[in-house]
């Protein structure tokens, strides 16, 4: 099914400044959020999609990766391998985000029980960050994390009982795991359903728990997991794997893992965007006379060739030597600034030399290149 787009759901323009999404957010969300309209099952659907839209054109970031890319530039796997893509929200992020909104007035998290039937607690989410060099994001890596984490128990297939005969029906709520409740609010009746609190939502309960999880159905261990990071990307990003965060209370869903991208310092590169800056030194004979000079690039050293009267300041570009952006959206270059190192307390010898280079004609300062253009911040294509 195609998604709707955000500034639609939000019946906002395209320029719409930020209180102009926040008023509309607001005037949707009380509209269609799930405890005025327990009745009508498309509200909750317009409800998640109205906090989705308000989640991403909020975020100053999102918004613009939005503007460019559409709804691939910030959720769902759209181009990502191996299942982690970019999604900047759960549910219970809306939640949270929502309370805060609203003053905490409208109770957060209990959306994600909502619907469920007979299975356990959902599992809790969980963050962990990565580093990673130049290198990797220039062109996107596996990294194989070990989480500590509960795990699904696989002596009771997380159902934490001994056997299936074990489990009986829950005389609290008969079996329906939900307890309702009508109360008066400013905004008129309510109804509250919740879940039942002598068996937790599960509608059961159990006789002889599982010798091994003792009635959890998960018990705490470490997990391997793979993350594929795609290239491109940039600190503050994240990547979610859903069902990799902590397991669930007897079944319950697992929650999901939050990878979060940090982006190491590199000895030799500064970033901008896809592009890669270098700075390279030349003596003065060399920026003179020309030469060739070896420089690093992010798949190891490259041969470049300096002309002769090379300025200091100029920027040599090395096409496609940078990062491969983020959904292929091209490859950055890598530019090498050109700097000069000028010596110091020559000898009397050396002194001899320059004293003579500064009465030619040809030496005399100029603003200008032979070909009459000038040469402040002009960029050369070179090739290695
Ligand atoms: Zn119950
Ligand atoms: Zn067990």
């Amino acid at each position: 099914m195609s998604k709707r787009d955000y500034y639609e759901v939000l019946g906002v323009s395209k320029d719409a400044s930020e209180s102009e999404i926040k008023k509309a957010y607001r005037k949707k969300a009380m509209k269609f959020h799930p405890d005025r309209n327990s009745e009508d099952p498309k509200a909750e659907k317009k409800f998640k999609e109205a906090s989705e839209a308000y989640e991403v054109l909020s975020d100053e970031q999102k918004r613009q990766r939005y503007d460019q890319f559409g709804h691939r530039g910030v959720n769902g796997n759209g181009g990502f391998g191996g299942g982690a893509g970019f999604e900047d929200i759960g549910f219970e992020d809306i939640f949270s985000r929502f309370s805060d909104i609203f003053g905490g007035d409208f109770g957060g998290g209990r959306g994600r029980s909502r619907g469920r039937r007979s299975s356990g607690q959902p599992g809790s989410d969980m963050k962990l960050r990565i580093e990673l060099s130049l290198e990797e994001i220039a062109f996107g890596t596996e990294k194989k994390l070990k989480v500590k984490k509960h795990i699904k128990c696989d002596e009771c297939n997380g159902t934490g009982a001994e056997s299936e005969e074990d489990f009986e029906m829950c005389g609290t709520c008969n079996g329906t795991g939900e307890v309702r409740q009508v109360r008066k609010t400013m905004l008129g009746q309510m109804v509250n359903v919740q879940p039942c609190p002598e068996c937790r939502g599960e509608g059961r309960i159990i006789r002889n728990k599982c010798s091994k999880c003792h009635g959890e159905g998960r018990y705490q261990g470490k997990e391997t997991v793979k993350v594929n990071v795609p290239s491109g990307v940039s600190e503050g990003n994240y990547i979610t794997l859903r069902g990799k965060g902590n397991a669930g209370k007897r079944g319950g869903e697992a929650g999901s893992l939050v990878v979060l991208i940090e982006e190491k310092e590199h000895e030799h590169f500064e970033r901008d965007g896809n592009d890669i800056y270098y700075d390279l030194v030349l003596s003065v004979p060399d920026a003179i006379l020309g030469t060739e000079v070896e420089v690093p690039t992010l798949k190891g050293k490259a041969k470049i060739k300096i002309e002769e009267g090379t300025q200091p300041g100029r920027l040599l570009r090395m096409k496609e030597k940078g990062i491969h952006g983020l959904n292929r959206s091209g490859i950055g270059d890598q530019f090498v600034r050109v700097n000069v190192y000028m010596p110091k307390n020559l000898s009397d010898e050396e002194r001899k030399h320059v004293e003579a280079l500064r009465g030619n004609e040809h030496f005399k300062a100029s603003n200008k290149e032979d070909d009459g253009k000038g040469f402040f911040s002009k960029i050369k294509d070179v090739f290695t």
